[in-house]
């Protein structure tokens, strides 16, 4: 079914650049959209305007598009303070944010006398009970007050895409601080507001934001909206069981570009991993939301290897069209026709392996003939089928090497390949042969 109103958003803080994990997220909102004709947002949560650079925005932009997510909105939120200002004021006035003095030591002193007592470390409203003399005594002391929004005491109840019927306790969460003392806002508020600004109707990210999730749906109720439809998806944990957070270096997006990692080969791979769906590459973004279905993620935290990425690339590119790498090959100085790239895409890896087959077929190669095998490349030579080469031309010569030499199997083939490759393995040399023509070949074999 298609439901065109559909609106995701991506919304990374610019305070670094996305790893493999990051991007799981982003491809995965974007499938969901798109399976249903709707809308991708890239949003910026760059309200913490000390850590967040332009230069990681405009990264992770970069990483976005090559992975061929389609922006259809790009926002930051540094240029929407605004709004964020005018949600505050109403939350103030309806009385659900609220002014505290605690500094950090204090709070952390009640937490460990609750704790002591064997109660839960829940914020106990000290703020909201003040009175207008006890405020104005604080702020005589010098303090300056940061916010926070009061939660009702309900059960917070909400069916999540990927992880079913989720029920939340809201006394046991302390009243989250939505404006920091001096002033500027967390994330939890300027997210909420944008995504009913926006009009964004599913908000699909890690499952670490489960209880942020309750706390929104809380905030999204006292705008007066109505709350989106969540997804939380497990995270992806190293091959060692361990977090990727730490770790970014070829697990970020661009270094597995430089590894020269196809695009598709990274979001077939990170869309159905911890999927009941097969991991299979897949050459469009087009089949691929074919196959995708939020519903089929597991809850289970997915293990991502480098390594199967690596596996599927090779995979992906074995199948891949002449059109599709025709001028990136161009790009590495390489005219590709449909012959040469036939021949030569079952044995790369990456697709900058191509340059060693396209030596092979056009540059000069030192043949590698060793002394026994002298007297029979001479005789092989010596029965070279005239004219031009076509991809029958190797057959009819090795069952004339044959007949000449008395020699089969690989005592007759590897010498032939090392004399014509300088290497021991390699594309099939039917298709090789054409493509180096006899005049290269005579010139190796001499
Ligand atoms: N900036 C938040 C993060 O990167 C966004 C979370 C969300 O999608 O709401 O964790």
């Amino acid at each position: 079914m298609t439901n065109s109103s559909v609106k995701v958003r991506f919304a990374p803080s610019p305070t670094g650049l996305i790893h493999i994990g990051n991007a799981r997220t982003a491809i995965v909102n974007w499938l969901h959209a798109k399976k249903q004709g709707g809308k991708f947002i890239l949003r910026f949560d760059d309200t913490d305007t000390t850590r967040s650079k332009q230069e990681y925005a405009e990264a992770i932009a970069t990483d976005v598009a090559w992975l061929g997510l389609t922006t259809d909105e790009v926002h930051y939120q540094s240029k929407r303070f605004d709004l964020y200002d005018k949600a505050a004021e109403k939350l103030k006035a309806d009385g659900r944010l609220y002014c505290c003095y605690e500094t950090a030591d204090e709070l952390e002193r009640k937490r460990r006398r609750q704790m002591a007592t064997g109660k839960p470390p829940v914020y106990d409203r000290t703020g909201y009970n003040l009175t207008d003399d006890d405020r104005a005594k604080l702020e005589a002391e010098g303090r300056k007050p940061h916010w926070r929004f009061k939660l009702t005491d309900k059960v917070v109840e909400s069916v999540d895409l990927i992880r079913g019927e989720q029920n939340i306790d809201m006394a046991s969460l302390s009243d989250p601080v939505l404006i920091r003392e001096d002033g500027t806002y967390l994330y939890t508020l300027p997210s909420v507001v944008d995504d009913i600004d926006m009009g964004v109707t599913d908000v699909i990210r890690g499952e670490d934001h489960v209880v942020n999730t309750s706390v929104q749906i809380e905030i999204f109720e006292a705008l007066d909206a109505t709350p989106p439809t969540f997804a939380h998806h497990s995270l992806l944990v190293g091959a060692d069981g361990k977090s990727l957070s730490k770790r970014i270096g070829s697990l970020s997006i661009g270094g597995m570009r430089e590894l020269g990692l196809e695009a598709m080969a990274v979001v077939s791979h990170a869309a159905l991993l911890g999927t009941s769906e097969a991991i299979a590459p897949h050459q469009s973004l087009d089949t691929l939301i074919e196959v995708f279905d939020i519903s089929k993620m597991s809850r289970a935290p997915a293990r991502f290897d480098i390594e199967e990425v690596k596996n599927l690339n090779a995979k992906l590119l074995h199948d891949m069209a002449l059109e599709a790498v025709q001028s990136r090959l161009a790009d590495m100085g390489i005219e590709a026709d449909e012959a040469f790239w036939l021949a030569v895409r079952g044995n790369i890896n990456v697709l900058a392996d191509v340059k060693q087959w396209h030596e092979v077929v056009s540059g000069d190669v030192t043949a590698v003939i060793a002394d026994e095998d002298k007297d029979f490349i001479a005789q092989a030579a010596g029965v070279l089928p005239e004219g031009d080469f076509d991809e029958t031309t190797w057959k009819t010569w090795t069952a004339a090497v044959k007949e000449a030499t008395g020699r089969k199997g690989k005592g007759l083939f590897m010498p032939l390949r090392l004399a014509l490759t300088g290497l021991p393995h390699g594309p099939e040399l039917a298709g090789l042969l054409p493509l180096i023509g006899r005049e290269k070949v005579l010139a190796r074999l001499a």
